[in-house]
């Protein structure tokens, strides 16, 4: 995961500071030595990490930090702020136009995701916030270039401009929003030309298309994994061509974080997105405050209260209380409810959101045994109707049948069938007990 380096070395300095009843001037000087330490290890700027342990140091010591009742904990919160504020405070969102279609230029280098990040947010912008995109294929050099954007555009059903590529990139840029207003699409997504570095060339193309197109958002791509240098290619574009903001790429990799820490500073351009992975579902508004609350390993909470939103069922899940507290809860409610987390995403992503689950012995390392939760979803699955609903007719022969149809063992199948017993008994107690509750008018 990105920033597991920095997080847990921030967070073990800060433990030490935690549980102080007492934080001397000293101890902040040598916490934020090492916090010094951990940002440039993280691959920050040097100039940013400076300023950062200095500004914090000034907030920590100067004010009535140290005097407080919690001290180690206000220390935290100076640098919770300070690395939010860092980030870019709060979060950037990206430029809608007062009369559509929203024009949107997507540069960047060779490799970065370009075209897969301008489909994403495509994907994003339809699903999300309801809107018409259409996607435009400029990069007329990159062989393969405008064949990729097809396969993304048809893969998502959505729209693709191209013309080929014979005719020059400003003129497709033209003719592409001239369809846009035709069509009354409402956002055109350039995908213009990469070069593997920065050349006049490029640069000259892209301003051109610039004066024609009258972007509202130029947004550069930058792969997270290059450190450094993704703060040095944003600085180069931003100078050029005036970004509105940033895309980070790859942040699911084990990338050390420096860009996501320096680019807001070096650049003075934010970060509106965040790519997560390969699919089209990957990209994440860039929450500054939710990033500086993972890093320092307090969690994420309404990243994952946002995807529950969106991705659960709410009627679904409403009716999945009811019978949990009911104890009518059956295997049919068990495979939809493992279906409807799945949904979520990968569950050590999920986990890794969760306040203090990183301070869990073991977690960090912990890998969601997926394997595992097939076989479940197996054995589930070669159940009849009827046995999923009364798991109470499920005998000997039937425990070995469902064994064989799942590619399982008798034991796997015995012991999932126990453990879903023993559930509903713990549910039919809950249940007694708060009625019980209820009944004496007091509350649970
Ligand atoms: P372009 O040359 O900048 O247009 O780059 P592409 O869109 O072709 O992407 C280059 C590679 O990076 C592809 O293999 C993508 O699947 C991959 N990629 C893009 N964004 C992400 C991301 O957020 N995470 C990961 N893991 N891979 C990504």
């Amino acid at each position: 995961m990105a920033f597991e380096s920095l997080a847990s070395r921030l967070q073990s300095t800060f433990d030490k500071l935690r549980g102080k009843g007492k934080v001397t001037e000293e101890d902040v000087t040598k916490a934020m030595r090492e916090v010094r330490l951990a940002l440039l290890e993280a691959d920050v700027n040097f100039k940013v990490v400076k300023e950062f342990v200095n500004r914090v140091k000034e907030r920590a010591i100067g004010q009535d930090v140290l005097k407080s009742l919690t001290p180690g904990q206000q220390v935290i919160k100076v640098v919770n702020d300070e690395l939010t504020e860092l980030m870019g405070g709060g979060q950037s969102k990206l430029a809608a136009a007062t009369r559509p279609p929203t024009i949107v230029m997507m540069v960047g280098l060779q490799g970065a995701g370009k075209t897969t990040t301008t489909g994403k947010l495509a994907n994003y912008l339809r699903g999300k916030q309801n809107r018409k995109p259409l996607l435009v294929a400029c990069d007329i050099y990159r062989p393969a270039a405008i064949k990729q954007l097809e396969v993304v555009g048809k893969q998502l059903n959505i729209p693709v401009f191209s013309m080929g590529d014979k005719v020059s990139p400003v003129e497709i840029a033209k003719a592409a929003i001239a369809h846009a207003k035709e069509e009354h699409l409402d956002y055109v997504l350039l995908d213009t030309a990469g070069r593997l570095h920065i050349d006049e060339t490029l640069m000259g193309e892209l301003q051109e298309i610039k004066e024609i197109a009258k972007p509202n958002e130029i947004l550069l791509v930058v792969d997270a994994m290059t450190g450094q240098d993704a703060v040095n290619v944003a600085e180069s574009f931003n100078n050029q061509l005036e970004l509105t903001g940033v895309v980070l790429t790859k942040l699911d990799g084990d990338t050390k974080g420096g860009a996501a820490l320096s680019v807001k500073s070096v650049t003075g351009t934010p970060i509106k997105f965040v790519g997560m992975g390969e699919k089209m579902d990957a990209l994440e508004p860039f929450h500054p405050d939710r990033m500086a609350s993972r890093i320092l390993g307090m969690g994420d909470v309404l990243t994952l209260i946002e995807k529950a939103q969106i991705d659960v069922d709410e009627e679904k899940a409403k009716e999945l209380e009811r019978k949990m507290r009911t104890a009518e809860f059956t295997f049919e409610d068990f495979l939809e409810q493992m279906a409807q987390v799945r949904k979520m995403g990968p569950l050590d992503e999920l986990l890794n959101m969760m306040p203090g689950m990183n301070k869990v012995k073991g977690m960090k390392d912990l890998k969601v045994d997926e394997g595992a939760l097939n076989r479940v979803e197996a054995i589930v699955r070669s159940m009849t109707t009827k046995e999923k609903q009364q798991p109470e007719i499920i005998n000997s022969s039937r425990r070995k049948r469902i064994a064989k149809g799942s590619g399982t063992s008798v034991q796997e199948v015995n012991r999932l069938i126990k453990q879903f017993e023993d559930m509903r008994k713990m549910m039919k107690q809950f249940t007694k007990m708060t009625d019980k509750a209820k009944k004496k008018g007091g509350g649970f």
